[in-house]
């Protein structure tokens, strides 16, 4: 029997969906290893999650509260979850592989000398053992491994899977104690947090995305894209060369080294379709793509494709789906 610990993302107040997701994966592994899982929240005052924490079919809800954990530092927090990790006994710790998660739990698997997987995207049972599916070589190639360490550190995907549903009946809350600060906290200052203000989704978790590429040619011609996304409520997204070029900041780049997204919809327009690029978007549940070239690569990975002129047929393509949304 093995109890796995998730360790829930919250941004502004508000428990992420990829906690969710993390939590639907929990209870997987904890089945397959006739065990429970819990989930854990780090915060300065965590009163206003703890009913959705605990309404998410946990064995337990641990909160950790003190004044500075809403700064997310790795520093502070791993030496919390490391104690709460080693206090119950947990076999597999897990986080969403946001910018917390690989910051806090590469060390946390250094500090409990156990193995790691990082951006598992599936999970099987094998044997009495738990196997994880990662993507390799920039998700040209799934390895299939399992972690030989007592304690098994794994991030995930949360794209990859359905997120928790509310369940009827609430988790028992626990405090934690919650150590002192260690001593390099005195040589960290935190600074502030720039989060992008956008009146459109989060590029990570909306249902559409509309992407442009180095095809649109300039900033000002990304606002096809933009007029696109808002008439279908989505998300912007673009792709590093696009990135580069300096048409949109990289907070809205796709792919291997930007966000990676799973839309219900996912709209390419001017973009070629390289591997890096699909790596961040290839499990979209419908893709449509545009480009003047028949040969480009994204036509492989598409549903729906266009081959024509963007400026021909985005503003046109808008235009018509104007008359049907309203
Ligand atoms: C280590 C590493 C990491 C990387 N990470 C990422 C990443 O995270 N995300 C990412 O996106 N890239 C990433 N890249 C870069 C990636 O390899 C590509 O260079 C990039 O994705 C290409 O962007 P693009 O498709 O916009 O440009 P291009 O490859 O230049 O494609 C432009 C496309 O626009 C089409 N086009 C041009 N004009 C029109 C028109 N008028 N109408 C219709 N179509 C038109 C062209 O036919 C072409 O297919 C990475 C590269 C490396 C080495």
């Amino acid at each position: 029997m093995g109890n796995v610990l998730v360790i829930a993302q919250i941004l502004d107040g508000e428990v992420k969906k990829s906690t969710n997701c993390a939590v639907s994966f929990a209870s997987q592994v904890a089945s397959f290893l006739g065990g429970t899982y819990s989930i854990m929240a780090l915060g300065d005052d965590l009163s206003g999650q703890t009913e959705v924490l605990s309404k998410l079919g946990a064995d337990k809800v641990l909160l950790a509260e003190a004044a500075g954990l809403d700064e997310n530092l790795a520093e502070r927090w791993m030496p919390i979850i490391e104690q709460a990790i080693k206090a119950g006994g947990y076999q597999v710790v897990v986080s969403p592989s946001s910018s917390t998660g690989k910051d806090v739990f590469p060390r946390l698997a250094y500090r409990l000398n156990a193995g790691m997987a990082s951006d598992v995207i599936g999970v099987s049972q094998d044997g009495g053992k738990v196997s994880y599916v990662r993507p390799m070589y920039a998700g040209n190639v799934n390895g299939t491994v399992q972690i030989a360490s007592d304690v098994e550190v794994v991030t995930i995907r949360p794209t990859e899977f359905d997120a928790m549903a509310p369940v009827d009946g609430m988790s028992p809350v626990e405090k934690v104690a919650v150590p002192d600060a260690p001593e390099i906290l005195g040589r960290i200052q935190f600074k502030g947090f720039e989060k992008s203000v956008s009146a459109r989704p989060d590029l990570a978790e909306a249902s559409v995305v509309v992407s442009g590429g180095r095809g649109l040619k300039s900033e000002e011609n990304f606002k096809l894209i933009e007029a696109l996304a808002d008439l279908l409520g989505g998300a912007v997204g673009a792709t590093r060369a696009a990135v580069d070029a300096g048409f949109i900041h990289n907070d809205f780049q796709v792919g291997q080294t930007g966000k990676i997204v799973a839309p219900d919809l996912y709209v390419a327009v001017g973009l070629s379709g390289a591997l890096q690029h699909v790596a961040g978007m290839k499990s979209s549940k419908v893709i449509v793509a545009i480009n003047k070239d028949e040969e480009a690569p994204i036509f492989q990975v598409s549903d729906f494709g266009m081959v024509a002129d963007l400026f021909k047929v985005l503003p046109e393509l808008t235009e018509e789906i104007k008359k049907v949304v309203k």
